[in-house]
């Protein structure tokens, strides 16, 4: 397809020329994929907003190469650098306070007083921010609401050609969004991802606490859909019936028409990998109601739990 570019040196230099024309493309993380533009240019962020028809009021996580350049958008504290000697790169974003004198757009963080910012640990993109002499603001590359891409061609399925240049990476390695946590006064995941609150307990030897409120950020009536596939969805089923796509995990499931198991071994990381693939392909062959099986809710089948609630909603 035209709009998908292989990984290769050429293209690049291609993807950071149109970065640096405050331009927007498509890229792979180990997360998902998402929609970058320059972090520091109000208008390519207001691009990104407005092609994911995302409100303003939700801000975006900041991508950085290394700590040279968040020095001076953030203050960098000691929970964050003993974090971040431990899990980044990686699938972790934090909540940091913001500098006074930062040239991240304010459009970018929602005019708050804090960013969000993370650490990409995928080859291509890691590639990619060493060359910029700027962070890259980065949303899933999805509509609104809808379920999040892993791999090219689900960018491409979002966006068409409003969307002129998507990196390719291949499939993501873990295939939900990173893990979010405010470090500040008391430690809060807002969203759980494959870091989980247990490993960051015990790095900071401090108590870490849920938001129950996915975000305090963002109004509640938009948060109630969210990674949503666009068909009710039912939790927590233990029976099949006709009309619906059933999604199972673990091997105890005998392959049946309508049946899609998330992983036939029961590994979880495999699960997370596969869920928003299902998701989509479930959306495709035109299903009308999707059930699930209840998912073990340790390690990463929390975020597995927490996407499926959201997209219940
Ligand atoms: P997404 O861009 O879809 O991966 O979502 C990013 C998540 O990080 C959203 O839940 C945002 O609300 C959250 N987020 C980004 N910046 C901040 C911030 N400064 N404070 C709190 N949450 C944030
Ligand atoms: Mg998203």
């Amino acid at each position: 397809m035209k709009n998908i570019y292989k990984n290769s040196s050429l293209n690049l230099a291609r993807a950071k020329k149109i970065l640096m024309k405050n331009n927007i493309i498509g890229l792979p993380t180990e997360t998902v994929y998402g929609l970058a533009g320059n972090a520091y240019s109000n208008n390519a962020v207001k691009k990104i907003y407005k092609l994911k028809k995302r409100p303003r009021i939700n801000p975006l996580i900041i991508h950085y190469y290394n700590l040279r350049l968040l020095k001076k958008d953030a203050f960098l504290s000691e929970r964050f650098l003993k974090l971040y000697k431990k899990f980044s790169p990686g699938p972790l974003t934090y909540i940091l306070k913001k500098r006074k004198n930062s040239k991240i757009s304010s459009f970018a963080n929602a005019n708050l007083k804090t960013i969000a910012v993370r650490f990409p640990q995928n080859r291509i993109i890691r590639k990619l921010l060493g060359k910029l002499k700027f962070p890259l603001a980065i949303p899933s590359a999805n509509l609104s609401t809808a379920v999040s891409p892993v791999c090219s061609n689900d960018v491409l399925d979002e966006f068409g050609k409003k969307l002129s240049f998507i990196l390719d990476g291949g499939k993501c390695k873990i295939g939900l969004e990173s893990s979010v946590v405010n470090l500040n006064k008391k430690i809060q995941i807002l969203r759980p991802g494959a870091i989980s609150a247990k490993e960051i307990s015990k790095i900071l030897r401090e108590k870490v606490y849920f938001s129950n409120k996915s975000n305090k950020v963002i109004s509640p009536g938009m948060i109630k859909k969210h990674y949503s596939p666009g068909i009710p969805i039912e939790l927590n089923c233990k029976k099949m019936d006709d009309k619906a796509a059933f999604i199972v995990f673990g091997k105890r499931y005998k392959k049946q028409k309508n049946m899609f198991n998330l992983s036939k071994k029961g590994s979880l990381e495999e699960a997370a990998r596969n869920l928003y693939k299902t998701l989509r392909k479930i959306k495709k062959k035109g299903f009308k109601k999707i059930k699930v099986v209840k998912i073990p809710k340790s390690k990463i089948g929390i975020a597995i739990n927490d996407r499926l609630k959201k997209a219940a909603n």
